[in-house]
């Protein structure tokens, strides 16, 4: 049975003792060389912890819920590792498994849910993030092969991926566009050796640091149409509900950030004593608290009927964009009151509270901006004029 609370605590048990043995001791030196590691991924594989929403038939449990705990647990020890994670699991593997042939599922998938391969998803370019159908790499059709030109950039695992699901706009044999919007764009898989593919170094950011993210440069790379996913000029719609399932599952890791800095603020500020008083005795650090409780609480519950909702096949279109928008925003303001419960030594990076701000920062940029959220809870509220009940 999809969703129930024994399989789902037994999910967060394997993860978290997992990690806390194998992850937590590297943490440090990970963050710091921008490595994923892939031996620990590995080892989630085996316990079948990667890919859990993935159907039965490729080694997953068909299960968002179980995909959710793992994402939570995974950011409750380092949210890097969770990123790349899924974005192997949920972005790459979730759609080839959506989107893909039987050949491609048979020939992808198993590696993926394994651990033994890592994927990416790669649509952002230089010149073009929030406005997704402005990408210009191209797929020009040549006979029965494609031929494809342009760079990606900001790609979560680019510098470590074996498979690259990747989004292009599409042109004739003339090279003019197929269209100009919605159905220009077509989907690829490509593989790393690929004649003309290279991808760069990881990038120096702010948070996230164990996860690796780059740019990945296409020279006239030429493939065949076994590599096409879906149909040409498909991959823009197919890409809107895979978006959706991103926002709610990705949304975990911001819960778990969340949730590891109220631990970490409760057990603080009754151990943490200035003026003859534990802090937690302030009224000003209740203050604190209670408001880091109560949004990650609202998030949590939000997030949890999300997933519900995906589960049972509803569009979650609006609902992936509220939780996101709700997310984004809970997990920076409770990560940094996090740090001013600690006082200076959440400002050291010791105490691990001023990573989880630099990490929850991505959650109101990544998988689309705050911005982007709110043009989409606007215009589905307006279209239908009235509050949901
Ligand atoms: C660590 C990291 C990992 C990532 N991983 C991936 C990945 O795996 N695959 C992938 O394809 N991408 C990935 N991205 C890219 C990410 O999805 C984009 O950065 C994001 O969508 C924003 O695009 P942009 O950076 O080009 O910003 P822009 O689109 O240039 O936006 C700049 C600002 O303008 C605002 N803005 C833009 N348009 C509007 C508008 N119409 N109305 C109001 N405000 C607007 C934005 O909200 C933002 O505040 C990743 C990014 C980061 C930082």
């Amino acid at each position: 049975m999809f969703g129930d609370q024994e399989s789902i605590n037994a999910v967060r048990e394997s993860t978290r003792k997992l990690l806390q043995k194998e992850l937590l001791p590297r943490i440090e030196d990970l963050e710091e060389k921008a490595e994923f590691p892939l031996d620990i991924h590995r080892q989630m594989g085996e316990l079948g912890l990667i890919a859990p929403l993935l159907p039965e038939q490729w080694g997953g449990a068909g299960d968002p819920y179980l995909q959710l705990a793992v994402a939570e647990e995974m950011a409750y020890i380092n949210s890097g590792f969770g990123l790349s994670s899924l974005a192997s699991s949920c972005l790459f593997g979730a759609n080839v498994s959506k989107h893909g042939s039987e050949e491609q599922k048979q020939k992808y998938l198993p590696g993926i849910v394994s651990g033994e391969k890592t994927g990416c998803w790669a649509l952002t370019e230089p010149q073009t993030g929030s406005n997704a159908v402005g990408i210009e790499a191209t797929a020009q059709i040549q006979g029965d092969h494609f031929i494809l030109n342009g760079s990606k950039t900001f790609i979560t695992n680019a510098p470590i991926a074996d498979y690259f699901f990747v989004i292009f706009k599409t042109l004739n044999e003339k090279g003019e566009l197929i269209d100009s919007g919605f159905s220009s764009g077509s989907a690829f898989i490509l593989e790393r050796g690929l004649e003309g593919l290279t991808t760069g170094s990881p990038l120096k950011k702010m948070g996230h640091k164990s996860s690796p993210t780059g740019e990945i440069f296409l020279d006239n790379v030429k493939v065949s149409a076994k590599a096409l996913v879906g149909k040409v000029g498909g991959a823009f719609s197919a890409m809107k509900s895979s978006l959706d399932v991103e926002r709610v599952i990705f949304s975990g890791l911001a819960l778990g950030l969340m949730r590891f800095c109220i631990d970490q603020s409760l057990k603080y500020s009754k151990e943490r004593k200035q003026f003859g008083h534990p802090i937690a005795e302030f009224q000003m650090i209740q203050d604190h608290i209670a408001q880091m409780i109560s949004s990650y609480e609202a998030c949590r519950v939000y997030l949890w009927h999300c997933v519900d909702e995906m589960a049972k096949g509803r569009d979650v279109n609006e609902k992936a964009a509220v939780v996101k928008l709700l997310v984004g925003e809970a997990s920076s303001k409770v990560t940094n009151l996090a740090i001013q419960c600690f006082g200076g030594y959440g400002y050291m990076s010791e105490y691990l509270v001023e990573r989880c701000l630099r990490d929850a920062k991505l959650f109101e940029i990544g998988a689309g901006t705050n911005e982007i959220q709110k043009l989409i809870i606007a215009k589905q509220g307006l279209k239908r004029g009235q509050a949901l009940v």
